[in-house]
């Protein structure tokens, strides 16, 4: 018997544990090693943390629990069963730890646009955060892709890019603008094209939005909107209510709907960037161990 089992060893989860192995808890972590960053080449705006590689930052938190009793299982958690006090929890590959209680840290995926050639350029030259990877691309030809179907997001994304540089495009794949959204967009500056994009390449290493009519439009950058959805069920087969929004539902300090299990990081607020993620879950887990 464990005091908590994390499920999810990206940044919250990580955390979590790190605050609750402090507390001189016993935890187990069981990670199955998709953090939803894991095609960037860096992890920005982490006070302390310079330009790390996702996994590099990971594995240094990895390494930090080794001092504590928090133990760290590579597998998928696949079932849970029991109540508070005492859950058992099982692994995809056959392991099963007792625990008081669960944190869920199971992270996000990202829908992306169907557009060849996002997905294989998706965490580098296609990303979806300037607040994660503007700042190296400012001032430089910059493109928006949006969703299809969310023409509103591709709006907000545009004019939100449209602080990091004076030269940005938003291609609506197909999706039509109201005439007040092309007025914005004007003023902001930013240039419309509203035809299917055809394909996102990176020839010769320079990245080229392609149009539906064989244009092709020279981008150091594409900004896409994305729509979020749960990494695992787990949440909803333990019966944990979720957001209007499909974000795991807690209260003020991380307690789902289900007595005993606690969700933190951006299963929870999806919105979060890595190091809000993880100040998440070190406030949850104070909260929890109160409780404990
Ligand atoms: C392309 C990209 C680039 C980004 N760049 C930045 C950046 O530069 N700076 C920044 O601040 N933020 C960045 N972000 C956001 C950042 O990825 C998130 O804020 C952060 O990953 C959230 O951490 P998390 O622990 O909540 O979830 P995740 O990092 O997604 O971790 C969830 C973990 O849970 C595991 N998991 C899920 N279900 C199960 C299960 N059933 N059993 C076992 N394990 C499970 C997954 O394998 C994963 O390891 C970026 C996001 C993307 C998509």
């Amino acid at each position: 018997m464990v005091d908590v089992v994390v499920v999810g060893g990206g940044v919250a989860g990580l955390q979590a544990a790190l605050t609750l192995g402090r507390a001189v808890r016993r935890v187990v972590v069981v990670d199955d090693g998709s953090p939803r960053n894991a095609p960037a080449r860096h992890v920005h705006n982490f006070i302390g943390i310079p330009d790390a590689a996702p996994g590099e930052l990971l594995a240094r938190g990895r390494s930090m629990l080794a001092d504590y009793d928090v133990r760290l299982h590579a597998d998928r958690v696949e079932r849970v069963v029991g109540s508070a006090g005492r859950f058992r929890v099982h692994s995809a590959g056959g392991a099963s730890w007792e625990a008081r209680a669960l944190v869920l840290a199971t992270g996000l995926v990202d829908e992306l646009p169907t557009v060849p050639g996002v997905a294989e350029l998706w965490g580098r030259e296609v990303v979806a955060c300037p607040h994660c990877h503007g700042w190296e691309v400012r001032g430089e030809p910059l493109g928006v892709l949006g969703l299809r179907g969310m023409p509103d997001r591709a709006v907000e994304r545009a004019l939100l890019v449209g602080h990091w540089s004076d030269d940005v495009t938003l291609y609506t794949d197909g999706d039509e603008l109201t005439s007040v959204q092309h007025e914005r967009l004007a003023a902001a500056g930013i240039a419309v094209f509203a035809q299917p994009v055809a394909t996102l390449d990176h020839d010769g290493g320079v990245l080229g939005v392609v149009l539906s009519d064989g244009s092709r439009h020279d981008r150091r950058a594409v900004f896409v909107v994305t729509r979020q959805h749960q990494q695992s069920d787990l949440a909803v087969r333990l019966g944990c209510a979720l957001t209007e929004g499909g974000a795991i539902g807690t209260d003020e300090v991380g307690r789902t709907s289900l007595p005993g299990v606690w969700a933190v990081g951006t299963a929870t607020k999806p919105a979060l960037l890595a190091i809000g993620a993880a100040g998440h879950a070190s406030t949850v887990a104070v909260a929890l161990h109160a409780v404990l």
